[in-house]
């Protein structure tokens, strides 16, 4: 029996509710997808709670719970997964932050959570603070999108459970504080970490620039959300295949690394309603013939979600569609193939919602259960039943002839 392929395409928030405005249908029942329906036509269909039902899923944990990871066992805080994303490897023993760059007073106390929202020169502000020496505690300091920005500090004795520094609010930023005794180092390493970036971003160039220009200096940094990778191990290790992702959005990027994906980049996949869905296409095929299972993420249905746009939303579901046209042509037939979402952003919400998403997959060892179109409603008729998220590996690697025998 040969081992098949595998391709995972998932649809970031796309699944959602009835809209008024179109005929009490969902974005999915309303738009013109033969690509996605004919996927549903030729293979199994059904429901998924992607962590559980009534959980809202975040986009980590949903990822993680798709990939066979418990959230609740691995889910330590989004700074590694953040950190992940830009593209810093963490080792084992670090401890990783989400940060903001911020304007802060002279009590240092927050004026601007975001420093305006800045964009520009924060490379160049990170480049000053990052590698700086805490006794022996290394800070690796990076930029992400906008004011955001990932601390991970490096060193022998770390551990993560400490309080954050973001007040989260305008008031006199926090200390950080131990949660645990073991972690007294690593609060001291950020408390200090947090001092001596705001001396140095205080008469940073690009500060004083901004100050002319009557802009809010980016002079603090403010850590939060603390974790660590702890023990994941890589897909490989679990399952014995070889991975790679396509996507355009960091946080999905950070989650793909920590689980050993090969995580190339994309000229034009954006992770925004931009994205360039045929690159995207195009290099989930190339990326099948090197590997066993090629994951794919679109964000484009999550951010028309979160807009509350369905007209947007009904035209991300047809352009995916045209992208999983071309993709289904070129495709060996042997290829299992899967098509879902990490959660529901209904467009009447505008977040994420706990409502189970619509899943399909054909090819391989995959039944044909009559199913007809993929959407929230027609699935749930379908032979696949009701799953959880952390189902989907097992069934993927049995229907793909990779299970393993339990018993003789
Ligand atoms: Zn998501
Ligand atoms: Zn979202």
């Amino acid at each position: 029996m040969s081992q098949k392929k595998i391709l995972l395409i998932v649809c970031d928030g796309l699944s959602d509710r009835p809209v008024r405005e179109l005929d009490r249908k969902t974005p999915l029942q309303a738009a013109r997808k033969p690509a996605m329906d004919a996927l549903a036509r030729h293979g199994v269909s059904g429901l998924m709670d992607v962590i559980g039902h009534g959980i809202v899923p975040g986009s980590d944990t949903a990822h993680l719970a798709l990939f066979g990871y418990d959230p609740y066992k691995v889910y330590t805080g989004r700074g590694p997964i953040e950190a992940a994303g830009t593209g810093i490897e963490l080792h084992r023993e670090d401890v990783a932050f989400r940060c903001n760059f911020a304007t802060v007073d002279g009590s240092m106390r927050v004026v601007d959570r975001r420093a305006g929202r800045i964009k520009k020169g924060t490379s160049e502000l990170a480049g000053a603070v990052t590698g700086m020496r805490l006794g022996d505690v290394t800070a690796i300091f990076k930029e992400s999108s906008e004011h955001r920005g990932v601390l991970v500090l490096r060193g022998e004795g770390l551990d993560h459970r400490v309080t954050d520094v973001d007040p989260h609010h305008e008031e006199v930023i926090l200390e950080s504080r131990p949660i645990v005794p073991e972690a007294a180092k690593t609060a001291q390493a950020v408390n200090e970490f947090v001092q001596r970036s705001h001396e140095v971003l205080l008469s940073h160039p690009i500060n004083e620039q901004r100050v002319k220009d009557g802009l809010p200096p980016a002079n603090a940094i403010l850590p939060r959300g603390a974790g660590s990778t702890r023990e994941l191990g890589t897909m490989k290790e679990r399952y014995g295949i070889d991975c790679a992702a396509v996507a355009g959005v960091n946080l999905v990027k950070g989650i793909c690394r920590m689980v050993g994906m090969h995580v190339p980049e994309i000229p034009g996949a954006t992770g925004g309603l931009d994205t360039d869905y045929r690159a995207k296409g195009e290099a989930a095929l190339r990326l099948l013939e090197s590997n066993d299972f090629v994951f794919v993420n679109i964000k484009a249905g999550d951010i028309a979600g979160h807009d509350g746009d369905y007209r947007t939303k009904v035209r991300v579901v047809e352009n995916i569609d045209a992208m999983l046209g071309l993709l289904l042509k070129d495709l060996h037939e042997e290829v299992v193939v899967a098509l879902t979402c990490d959660h529901s952003t209904p467009v009447s919400v505008k977040d994420h919602s706990a409502d189970p998403v619509p899943i399909t997959v054909s090819g391989g060892g995959a039944r044909v259960d009559g199913i007809k179109e993929f959407d929230e409603v027609s699935v749930a008729g379908g032979a696949l039943g009701r799953i959880r998220g952390m189902d989907l590996m097992p069934i993927l690697l049995g229907m793909a002839d990779r299970a393993s025998k339990f018993g003789a």
